[in-house]
């Protein structure tokens, strides 16, 4: 999401103390006034206003929730780190055993959306991993929130009251939304006006429960990959070799042209499967630049980069898919010396820190920015560059030096 500022006297205002102040009581002046214009809108929307004070009754701001929408990356994430945390032996395991638990359900949804079982289950595996991880915070709050202080209010207005239908029409228990602090939900993280266009009921409860039921929230992402202009039958694309000297002026995944093309100019399979010589339009992808992978991608890519708008997110639902089929890592390093980390290895670097003596927090295979600035302290002494990145390097340096 692109950065967003707030209002300067915001970020004091909810993150200094529960102290009432009088900016404070301004600022919740300020967000009961919001609901009150909200509650007018919600009405307009044929939304009983029982139901919105219900589901708004003593609701706050989560300054939290504005705190993420402003935020800035302070690290830059290379894209082999990207997607070694996202497609590690980890996540292909489990997508596995969902493969084989969830069966005859994901063979129904090929059935009627022509999309793939292991299309559909690499995006489960990354947006909630499986289901493990749906976000904690209340969607209602988040979205009421966002809704009322920042710049993209018109945007989240409509989320928040798209949000008061789904639950209004009992889709959805309200305690049990949670989700992401912008407000997606479920095992594959809809937004609300997603889940309007898009959810299906597939158990036949008569319920859209994205969070409740895996068939309905799995039929629901492959109705979103069809509507976005998955082809059946058509894969994603394809890892390729560049031939020496290729110029590769024109890359791009939009300036598709036919496999014919590409083969004519020398691009070639890198795996033993060769291209096929078609008019297939494929667009050439470098995500680390000439010296890294080069892909061909299809029309099918579009359709995954259309779920989170990025290509290296594409990318890694498109690889975890393949993994799960069988398929080996890419053929080509990543040009670097220093490769990323799986989770069980970031969780590694995170206990070997903890062991040192630092306070990384929790051991979750996350590294976060609190943990980055600890890697980026420690660096100089274990003789490493300083950029607060947590590669294969720093863990052999943690491993033998503890
Ligand atoms: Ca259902």
């Amino acid at each position: 999401m692109s950065r967003i500022a707030l209002l300067s006297w915001f970020i004091p205002l909810f993150l200094v103390s529960l102290v009432p102040s009088p900016a404070r009581a301004q600022d919740d002046a300020a967000f009961t006034n919001c609901l009150s214009s909200l509650r007018a809108q919600a009405v307009s929307r044929k939304i009983p206003a029982t139901t919105f004070e219900r589901l708004t009754a003593g609701l706050a701001a989560d300054a939290e929730v504005l705190t993420l929408l402003d935020r800035q990356p302070e690290f830059v994430t290379p894209v082999w780190d990207y997607l070694a945390g996202l497609v590690d032996d980890e996540r292909i395991t489990d997508g596995r055993a969902m493969l084989q638990e969830w069966q005859a359900t994901l063979q129904r949804i090929e059935a009627e959306y022509g999309v793939p079982a292991e299309t559909v289950v690499a995006i489960w595996g990354i947006e909630s991993n499986y289901g493990r991880t749906f976000g904690r915070r209340s969607v209602v709050r988040s979205l009421a929130t966002l809704s009322c202080f920042g710049r993209r209010q018109e945007f989240f207005r409509n989320e928040f009251l798209t949000t008061l239908q789904i639950l209004e029409q009992g889709h959805i228990e309200p305690e049990a939304l949670v989700g992401s602090w912008a407000g997606a939900f479920g095992h594959t993280q809809f937004m609300p006006s997603t889940f309007e266009r898009i959810a299906v009921d597939f158990d036949g409860d008569g319920r859209r429960d994205l969070l409740g039921s895996v068939p309905d929230a799995l039929a629901s992402t492959a109705n979103y990959l069809r509507r976005s202009g998955w082809r059946t039958g058509q894969g994603w694309g394809f890892e390729v070799r560049l031939p020496d000297g290729f110029d590769a002026v024109g890359a791009g995944r939009r300036n598709k042209q036919a496999l014919s093309n590409w083969i004519a100019r020398g691009v070639r399979s890198a795996t033993a499967a060769p291209l096929p010589d078609s008019d297939t339009q494929a667009g050439l992808i470098l995500p680390a630049g000439p010296g890294g992978p080069a892909f061909l991608v299809l029309r099918n890519f579009d359709a995954l980069y259309s779920y989170n708008a990025a290509e290296s997110y594409a990318l890694a639902i498109a690889h975890l898919s393949d993994r799960l089929r069988g398929a080996a890592p890419f053929s080509t390093a990543w040009p670097t010396d220093d490769p990323g980390l799986s989770r069980a290895e970031r969780r590694e670097v995170q206990a070997l820190l903890r062991e040192r003596g630092h306070d990384i927090g929790e051991v979750d295979g996350l590294i976060g920015a609190n943990t980055r600035r600890v890697i980026q302290a420690l660096q100089p002494e274990l003789g490493l560059a300083a950029d607060g990145r947590a590669g294969k390097r720093l863990l052999e340096v943690l491993r033998a030096t503890r």
